[in-house]
This record gives C-alpha cells, structure tokens and sequence, in this order.
C-alpha cells in the first residue's frame, strides 16, 4: 500500500485531499495543528484503518514512522483574514515548514507536491495569468506575509529540486470554494452565505468591480491528483478560468438563495487584486485536466451544506488564534 502524508489535513482541501486518497486505496497519514483546521473536516476518517491524523506543527521537525511515497503540502492560513491576524505563523509555515517538508520528502525519497497560489501573481498587470508571469507583489503590505511565504516555497521547493534531485511538484490554485470552507473564515463566499444564513446584506468590498474565478473543490482535487501523478516540475496554474466581478457574483448568490437581501459597499482591503483569471492551457494540455463542474452547481452544492450545519455550530469553527501568539 503507497503512503502519503497531508499537511493541513483538517482544512478544506487538506481534508478533501485525504479523503480522495483513501479512496484510491492509500495509506493516508494526516498533519494539522488545527490553528485554522477543522476536526470535524476529518472526523469521518478516524475509524478508517487507513487513516492516521498527527497534531502537529510543521514549523518544527517532521517525523513519521514508515516508508513514505507521496508529500502533499497544504498547511497554511489561506483567507486574508487569518493571514492578517496570524501574519507571524503564515510566514512560517510557507517557509520553515516547507523546508522541514522537503528535508523529509528527501529523507524518505518521496515526491512532494507543495500548494502555490495565484497570489504568488500579486495585483497581475497581465490578464489572465499564465505560468510565465512573474508577478506583482507588494512584498511589505499586510497581504505581503502570505504572498511572499509562498514565492520562497517555491523558491525552496525548485531548489531541492535542482540541488537535491528531490522529486517535486507546485500547483499555483486560483480561488477554490466548496464544502468544508469555514463560515467565518472571512473569504468571499462563506461571508457572502453567512450573511444570507443570518438574514444580514451582503457585504461587497469596494465598487465590486474587481473580478475573481472560481473553481468548485472537486475540479481542484482531481487537479492536484493528476498533476502529483504528473512528471512535469514547473508550476502548473489549477483553477477555473470563468471569471465574475464581485457585485455580480454577490446577484448571483442572492439570485440563487432565493434571498431578499441588499447589498452594501465597504471599504476595499489594501492590495486587493483587480483581477484574476488563470490560464490553464498548460493544465489541460499536460494532464488532460480542466474544470467541469458549472458555478451554479457548484454553488448550490456548497449553499446546501452551510445550510445543513445546525445554527449553533455555526461559530463552533471560530479559532482562538490569541493562544498561538506569543508575545
Ligand atoms: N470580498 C467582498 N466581500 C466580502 C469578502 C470579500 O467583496 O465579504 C471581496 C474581496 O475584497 C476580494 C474578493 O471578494 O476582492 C475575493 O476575496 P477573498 O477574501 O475570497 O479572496 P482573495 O481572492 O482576495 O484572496
């Protein structure tokens, strides 16, 4: 049986991530110190005689016993407001963590696939985003901590590939949403149907007139399976190119909620990127992958399951990241 083990294996497409793997028959080794993860993302797994979850923070030595085959590096504060508010361990864990991750993945001879992000993209002055865009990041503002954590990692991960041979791979994931998303997590649509759930209107930052593209979490996995299964070791852009403003995606939601709810402007955070389409030529060429699932069945999907959570455990999700901060 090949072993695999997943970072941030408590939170969304970490606990997506492992339950794919134990379907395809895996031995799935499970890494999360639950600063934004979720148990419950996981809980279903416990039982499974495949499954082991380990509580631990990647920022300092990783062990795991047994051989190992696959490394999926998915730990990270991934919403702009938990990298604002835990700006310190986001660095960390793009860097150190990554590095400890890449010592194992050499250690053991495994392949490891590291999540990038089109952050690494910054505020893009090219549109869409192909691989060969370098970027347009502001390496001091408050986005700068998640941003420039990720272009070390891949930094890091292209170097252990040149200087140690070590098998690797970097997705570069665009705006991915889908069940398991925490309500509060501050990201556009889990606020956006957590405003519907509470009857509150719906809050669009700015004029609205920045766009984003959205990919519904199955695509994403079936993404990251092919291209950790692929032999290509550049980055590979995964997301879904069908790109909306804002203010229409907010119509959207309350169109689709069936929702009478307003929508009311706020202020634009700093460095908000106007825009974001990937371009994945080169994924659909290379793996024979692209996104199939439509935004409105996708957001149905995800709709459904915020509202199958009972009211009380709505919060039940909110972290206490003052007890990670030392001061
Ligand atoms: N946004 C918004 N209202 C919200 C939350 C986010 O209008 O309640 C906007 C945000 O300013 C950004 C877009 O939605 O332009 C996507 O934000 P998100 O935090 O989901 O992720 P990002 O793509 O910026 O990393």
């Amino acid at each position: 049986m090949k072993s695999i083990l997943i970072t941030g294996a408590a939170g969304f497409l970490g606990s997506h991530l492992c339950d794919r793997f134990i379907r395809e028959g895996y031995r799935v080794l499970g890494m999360d110190n639950l600063i934004t993860g979720d148990l419950k993302n996981i809980e279903h797994l416990f039982s499974h005689p495949q499954f082991t979850f380990y509580r631990h923070d990647v920022t300092n030595f990783v062990h795991v016993p047994g051989p190992l085959d696959y490394i999926l590096h998915f730990a990270s504060p991934a919403s702009p407001i938990d990298y604002l508010k835990i700006p310190i361990q986001t660095l960390k864990v793009g860097s150190m963590g990554t590095l400890r991750l890449l010592g194992l993945a050499k250690a053991k001879s495994a392949r490891i696939l590291v999540a990038s992000t089109s952050e690494v993209y910054g505020d893009p002055l090219e549109h869409p985003q192909t691989e060969s865009y370098w970027g347009n990041v502001n390496p001091i503002g408050p986005r700068g901590v998640y941003d420039e954590a990720k272009r070390f990692q891949e930094a890091v991960t292209m170097a252990y590939h040149r200087f140690h041979g070590v098998e690797t791979r970097i997705a570069r994931i665009f705006n991915t949403y889908g069940p398991r998303m925490r309500l509060n997590d501050g990201r556009v649509l889990p606020a956006f149907i957590g405003q519907v759930l509470r009857g509150e209107d719906l809050s669009v930052f700015g004029d609205g007139s920045q766009t984003r593209s959205f990919c519904f979490v199955d695509d994403l996995i079936e993404g990251i399976f092919k291209l950790l299964m692929s032999d290509y070791y550049q980055p590979v852009n995964l997301g879904n190119p069908n790109e909306i403003s804002i203010m229409d995606f907010a119509r959207e939601l309350i169109a689709l909620t069936g929702s009478n709810q307003k929508i009311i402007q706020k202020d634009l955070p700093v460095d908000d990127p106007k825009q974001r389409q990937p371009d994945i030529s080169l994924a659909k060429k290379l793996l024979a992958w692209k996104p199939l699932v439509k935004r409105a069945d996708g957001l149905k999907i995800t709709y459904e399951y915020f509202k199958s959570i009972p009211e009380k455990d709505w919060y039940n999700k909110a972290h206490n990241f003052e007890k990670y901060i030392k001061r």
